[in-house]
C-alpha cells in the first residue's frame, strides 16, 4: 500500500476539515431512527477481565472512557461526541474487525461502526465503536487503473491519491467524507454522468460478516453480498477495503455562476432545460442562500450559486456552458480550466460548520425532486423569499442523469436511476434554543416538496425520515435486500444504518 501518499493526501486535505470539526452537529445529515436495541448489553456490564482478554488479541489499539485518546476516537465529523460507546477499537486490519465482530454478537453487545464519521450512526452509547481511522492505505494501480482503498479512507485522500496517476472514481466533493459509508450507500458526484455511481464502479470488497468469517464480494465470488452491499448500505457486514474501477481525469472546465437573489425563479427555470439536454460530462449543483453556502460561504446576503464541472474535450465543455453562462448576467462567472482534483476542492464547509456549533440552533433534512417543474419551482421559490434566519440553504445537488441512470433498478442494491435532484434544505439562528424558526421553515419547505419525490430518497441523505424513508431510499429492492439480511445477518448486528429488518 502506498503509506507515503496516503499521508500526505491526508495531511493536506482532510486535516483542515478535521481540524475544523470541534463542533456541535444537531440533527443535520443523522441517519434516522434505528430499531431499539432492547435486551443488549453494555461493555460496562461485562468482568473486566472477560474485556481484558478480548482487547489482549487486537493489534490495534481498544480505548476505554478514561483513556487517552478515546474521546478523539468518539467523535463526528463535525467535532461533536454525542454518545460515549463503552469501548473503541481502532482497528489496525480485517483481523481486529473480525475479531470484535465475534466478541460483540457473543456477548450481545450494540456495535456501531465509524467510516469517515459524517452521521450520527457512527456511535453508540455504552456498546462497541468499531474505529476504521487507523485503516487508510490506498493503492493505485495505474496499468489496470484501479484503486484499493481501506475502509478508513475519506473522499480527499483518494482523490489525491488518484490524481497523482491523473486518474478519478467518482467521488462527491466534500474531502472529509469517509469512502465507507459513500460507497456502501451509493456514491454520487460529479463523473456520474459519464460512469455511473461510485458503487457502480465498486470492483470488489473484503466484508466481514456478522458470524465474523472474512468474505472477498465481487462479481466472481460471493456474488449475492456484493449485490447488497453496492448500495444496502451498513446491513450486510463491516468493509475492511473496497476496490474501484479509476477513469483518466485530466482538466475540466469548472467554476462558479453567482446571480442575485431576484432572479432565482429565471435561474431555476433555464436550469430546468439546460439540464434535460446536458452532455453527459456535465454536472451542476446549485446554492441558493446566505451564510453557509458551501460554494459561496463569502455570502452574507442571499444569492444563487451554480457550481459546475464539464470534463471531456474542452472546447465542447466550452460550448456546452456558453448557453448557461450568457442567459441572464450573472454577477459574477470563475469558470475556466482547471484540473479535476481542483474542481473537487472548490467547495469550503467551514462556515456551515461554524453554524454547527454550540452557539446555534438549527434543522436540516434532505429529499428527492423527480419532479422540477414549475409547481416545484413556484414552491422552492415561495420558500427562499420568506426565509427563517440570515442563515439558510436550500440546494439542489447531483442531478441525476447519463452513464447513473443505465443501469436498470435492481441492477444493485442502489436503486436510484432516476431523473431527478437530491436536495438538502437548513437553516440556523444565533443561540442555544432558537430552533423553532429554522425548523418549520425547513420542515415546510420539504413538505412541499415530498409530494414531487417520486416516492425515491437517496439513502446516503437520510436525516430523520424513519423507516418511510429507508423505504424509499431502497425502493423495490427492499424485500430482496431483507432476504439477504436474514441470510448474512439474521440478529440484526448490524443495526446502527438505514436498518433493513431481517426477513421474517
Ligand atoms: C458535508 C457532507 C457532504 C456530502 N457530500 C456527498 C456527496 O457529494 N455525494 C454523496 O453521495 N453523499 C454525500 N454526503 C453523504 C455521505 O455520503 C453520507 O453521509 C455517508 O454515509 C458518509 O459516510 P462516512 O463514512 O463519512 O460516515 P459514517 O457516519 O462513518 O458512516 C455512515 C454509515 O455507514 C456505516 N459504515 C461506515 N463505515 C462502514 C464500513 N466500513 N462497513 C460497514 N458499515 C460502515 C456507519 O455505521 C453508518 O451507518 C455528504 C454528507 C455530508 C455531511
Amino acid at each position: 500500500m502506498n503509506d507515503q501518499i496516503n499521508r500526505r493526501a491526508f495531511l493536506t486535505r482532510s486535516a483542515l476539515a478535521a481540524a475544523a470539526f470541534s463542533v456541535t452537529q444537531k440533527n443535520l445529515f443523522a441517519a434516522p431512527a434505528i430499531h431499539a436495541a432492547e435486551n443488549l448489553k453494555t461493555v460496562a456490564e461485562l468482568d473486566p477481565a472477560e474485556v481484558r482478554r478480548f482487547t489482549g488479541l487486537l493489534r490495534g489499539r481498544a480505548l476505554m472512557p478514561d483513556d487517552q485518546g478515546y474521546e478523539a476516537a468518539c467523535r463526528l465529523w463535525t467535532g461533536r461526541m454525542p454518545k460515549r460507546p463503552g469501548l473503541v477499537v481502532r482497528c489496525a486490519d480485517v483481523e481486529d474487525i473480525a475479531t470484535t465482530v465475534k466478541f460483540a454478537r457473543d456477548r450481545q453487545l450494540l456495535l456501531a461502526v465509524r467510516g469517515g464519521g459524517h452521521t450520527r450512526n457512527a456511535t453508540c452509547d455504552g456498546g462497541i465503536l468499531v474505529n476504521l481511522s487507523g485503516m487508510r492505505a490506498i493503492d493505485v494501480d495505474p496499468k489496470k487503473r484501479t484503486v484499493r482503498a481501506q475502509a478508513g479512507s475519506t473522499v480527499g485522500a483518494v482523490d489525491e491519491t488518484t490524481a497523482a496517476h491523473k486518474l478519478a472514481t467518482v467521488l462527491g466533493e466534500c474531502p472529509s467524507v469517509g469512502i465507507s459509508g459513500l460507497t456502501l450507500g451509493g456514491g454520487l458526484g460529479r463523473l456520474m454522468g459519464q460512469h455511473g455511481s461510485l458503487c457502480d464502479n465498486l470492483l470488489s470488497a473484503r466484508v466481514v460478516t456478522a458470524d465474523g468469517s472474512v468474505l472477498r464480494a465481487s462479481s466472481e465470488e460471493n456474488r449475492e453480498l456484493f449485490w447488497a452491499v453496492r448500495g444496502g448500505g451498513g446491513n450486510f457486514g463491516i468493509a475492511s477495503e473496497f476496490e474501484f474501477r479509476l477513469h483518466p481525469a485530466g482538466r475540466v472546465l469548472s467554476g462558479m455562476l453567482r446571480y442575485r437573489i431576484s432572479d432565482a425563479k429565471e435561474v431555476l427555470r433555464f436550469l430546468r432545460g439546460f439540464m434535460e439536454t446536458a452532455p453527459d460530462e456535465l454536472d451542476a449543483l446549485v446554492e441558493i442562500g446566505s451564510r453557509i453556502l458551501q460554494y459561496a460561504p463569502d455570502a452574507q446576503s442571499p444569492i444563487v450559486v451554480i457550481n459546475v464541472c464539464c470534463g471531456g474535450d474542452l472546447g465542447k465543455a466550452e460550448k456546452t456552458l456558453r448557453p448557461l453562462r450568457t442567459f441572464l448576467r450573472p454577477t459574477s462567472d470563475t469558470i475556466r480550466p482547471m484540473p479535476y482534483l481542483e474542481a473537487q476542492g472548490l467547495g469550503d464547509v467551514s462556515t456551515l460548520i461554524r453554524h454547527l456549533s454550540p452557539g446555534f440552533s438549527g434543522y436540516g433534512q434532505s429529499g428527492f425532486l423527480a419532479q422540477f417543474d414549475d409547481e416545484a419551482i413556484d414552491r422552492i421559490i415561495a420558500h427562499c423569499e420568506r426565509p427563517p434566519s440570515e442563515a439558510w440553504s436550500f440546494a439542489l445537488d447531483h442531478y441525476m442523469h447519463g452513464a447513473v441512470l443505465r443501469p436498470s433498478e435492481n441492477n444493485l442494491a442502489f436503486s436510484l436511476r432516476r431523473r431527478g435532484y437530491s436536495y438538502r434544505s437548513s437553516a440556523f439562528e444565533p443561540g442555544e434554543t432558537q430552533a423553532e424558526a429554522p425548523t418549520a421553515w425547513v420542515r415546510s419547505l420539504n413538505g412541499a416538496l415530498a409530494p414531487l419525490s417520486g416516492g425515491r430518497m437517496y439513502m446516503n441523505y437520510l436525516t430523520d425520515q424513519g423507516e418511510a424513508g429507508v423505504r424509499a431510499a431502497f425502493g423495490a429492492n427492499y424485500d430482496r435486500l431483507s432476504e439477504l439480511k436474514k441470510k448474512f445477518d439474521p440478529i440484526n448486528l448490524f443495526r446502527l444504518n438505514p436498518n433493513i429488518a431481517p426477513a421474517g
